[in-house]
């Protein structure tokens, strides 16, 4: 008896704290708030609030889906980030569209490749190298080596093998390496394919790799998730919060002190815990400003050693598709050596955006692609530059014979200058086999003194297997959000 009214002396005390603090400051309580809506917060939120959890999710753009991002165009859409569910098995964003009924698309990603002199390359060869290529990334090898002098010495023994006469031609062995180098960089969103280890935990799941959202876009996905999709009645217990840019998390070893979340506008809000679910790229560049106290050393650590690359698409609309195939989606460009000295050294960009192709959404698109170093320039050329250039790049590798139109419309994703996302997706380079627990330390959560877990991480980072995709993403949502729950099954009995 004397240990229940002891219980409810604290119950009462705390809620006295609480509405003081609620009166002095404005400060809104919840039991859990979740930092940042893309793939793995919408997920987390969604989990707990069917629950019956009352969250606060805070999100820094004006809109929900963070590396997601859909833009209607026409009576389509494109997909200025994720573009394909990779792996339907297992698979929660597949399940999900397919519960839903949603009509997704399986794509041939083949190769239909085009000459510097608008000639067609040999795509038959170009293709079976390049599914060698893929199919050796995916061995789980014991070595650290840079993938690129792994995937070149596969390719040259492939070749030695099958076609020897092939080597003779070394500008075309040396501009099919420099198109398979950008087509990892695609895969990897590095600058060069040898920045990434072939020692890689990346483990690719069952089933077709590139499943599209098709016309519906993959924002789909966030309706579905939010109980909004086919008119949905939405998710009573959470409340949403856009343009909402956490600036602070104050959190204790104290089991009796909440955790206090701080917005750029001066919002104060507290819970018992705090999911934060923003990129790497944003951890790197502000880690040391967002959490109060600093966080633990092993997370430092894996915030430093892990990598985020750039991966950028620039998207053009025409009256109509005019492009020489409709299928296969990607014609890739390979440049003859001659072709490439006699552009100005200023151009050199221009070699590093490997490929148009075909979206799913938007039967009048045609999207460019390009990664690394170059990327982060693109996204800061004046509008008039890249797009005079790049339709020149089009003219010059798919105008042979075709009248190529003025394109209507022109737009690109900007992933590394946004400060909400700072990169497009991580990857796995030459330091990580010595830190292997790098993702693990930065997806574990921080706990108060009684182990009561205050401050979690989900995001595709923290993902050793699936990371730098949305499956992975959302998988770690469903993680940190069903870790709460087991808590609040034990610590609220
Ligand atoms: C160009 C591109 C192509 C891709 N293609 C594919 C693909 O085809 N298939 C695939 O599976 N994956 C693909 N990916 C990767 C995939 O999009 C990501 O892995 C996934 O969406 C990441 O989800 P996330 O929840 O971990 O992070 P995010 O989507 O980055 O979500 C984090 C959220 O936090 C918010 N935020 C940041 N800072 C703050 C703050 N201070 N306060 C509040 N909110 C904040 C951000 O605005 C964002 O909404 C692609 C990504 C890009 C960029």
């Amino acid at each position: 008896m004397q240990a229940v009214l002891v219980l409810c002396a604290l119950i009462c005390a705390r809620a006295e704290a609480t509405t003081y603090q609620n009166v002095r400051s404005g400060m809104t309580d919840y039991e859990t708030i979740v930092v940042g809506m893309g793939a793995a917060g919408t997920t987390a939120a969604a989990t707990l609030a069917q629950a019956g959890v009352r969250v606060l999710a805070l999100e820094a753009m004006d809109r929900v889906g963070g590396r997601v991002h859909t833009v209607p165009f026409g009576d389509g859409v494109v997909e200025m980030g994720a573009e394909w569910i990779h792996g339907t098995s297992p698979s929660r964003t597949y399940d999900l569209a397919i519960k839903n009924c949603v009509k997704l698309v399986e794509q041939d990603i083949s190769i239909e490749v085009f000459n510097s002199d608008g000639t067609k390359a040999n795509s038959s060869l170009i293709n079976e190298l390049m599914n060698q290529a893929m199919g050796a990334v995916n061995e789980q090898l014991d070595v650290n080596e840079p993938l690129g002098k792994f995937l070149t010495r596969k390719v040259m023994e492939h070749l030695k093998e099958h076609y020897p006469h092939v080597l003779e031609d070394r500008d075309f062995v040396t501009e099919f390496l420099n198109l398979l180098d950008l087509v990892i960089g695609n895969y990897e969103a590095s600058n060069s394919w040898n920045d990434v280890t072939t020692k890689s935990q990346y483990q690719e799941l069952d089933g077709h790799q590139h499943v599209s959202w098709g016309t519906n876009g993959y924002n789909t996905l966030f309706d579905i998730l939010l109980n909004r999709y086919n008119n949905g009645s939405g998710l009573p217990s959470l409340t949403l919060k856009l343009n909402s840019e956490v600036t602070n998390i104050l959190y204790s070893d104290d089991p009796k002190r909440r955790v206090s979340v701080t917005t750029a506008e001066g919002s104060v809000y507290t819970a018992e815990n705090v999911i934060v679910t923003v990129s790497l790229g944003v951890l790197k560049a502000r880690h040391k400003q967002l959490f109060d106290p600093k966080l633990p050393e092993p997370k430092q650590t894996a915030i430093d050693k892990l990598s985020i690359g750039v991966m950028d698409k620039i998207v053009f609309f025409f009256e109509r598709p005019w492009w020489p195939i409709i299928e296969p989606a990607f014609f890739g460009f390979l440049w003859k050596g001659e072709d490439k000295r006699e552009l100005p050294d200023e151009d050199y960009w221009l070699f590093r955006v490997f490929a148009a192709s075909t979206p799913k959404g938007c039967r009048n698109a045609l999207t460019l692609w390009t990664s690394g170093d170059v990327g982060k320039m693109v996204e800061t050329m004046p509008v008039d530059v890249l797009r005079n250039k790049l339709m020149g790049l089009i003219k010059r590798f798919l105008g042979k014979g075709v009248e190529v139109p003025d394109p209507i419309a022109m737009t690109r994703s900007r992933w590394f200058n946004n400060p909400y996302t700072r990169g497009s997706y991580t990857y796995d380079n030459l330091f990580t086999p010595q830190y292997p627990t790098a993702r693990a330390d930065l997806g574990a959560p921080i706990t108060d003194s009684a182990g009561n877990p205050r401050v979690l991480f989900a995001g595709e980072a923290t993902d050793a297997h699936h990371f730098s995709t949305v499956h992975g993403a959302t998988d770690t949502g469903h993680r940190e959000a069903t870790r709460l729950l087991e808590w609040r099954l034990k610590s609220h009995l």
